[in-house]
């Protein structure tokens, strides 16, 4: 079976959100987060998490050092990225 059609064949087992910062959806442990969420990330970190992502991981709880660095790395962009949400930032404007 693919890394792929693993994850696509699991279920939400327990509880367990989105990592998106203040993301409340449920999505099955061996996901990141929502569809949504996911596809707001760059690609290059899309890619390093799935790189990273190890079936199982997620039942065992023990993701490799790669995938905690690339699940920070997500969540520092994340910040990055609702801090510049239009209408947050007013520095730039006179
Ligand atoms: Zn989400």
């Amino acid at each position: 079976m693919s890394k792929a059609d693993y994850v696509r064949s699991q279920t939400q087992f327990r509880n367990h959100t989105c990592h998106w910062t203040g993301c409340k959806a449920q999505v099955p442990p061996a996901m990141w987060g929502c569809k949504k969420h996911w596809f707001k990330l760059p690609k290059a970190i899309r890619d390093k998490i799935w790189a990273a992502y190890r079936p199982g991981q997620e039942k065992d709880l023990q993701p490799s050092r790669e995938y905690v660095a690339v699940a920070r790395e997500a969540e520092a962009w994340i910040a990055q990225y609702e801090g510049r949400q239009p209408g947050l930032d007013f520095g730039d404007h006179p």
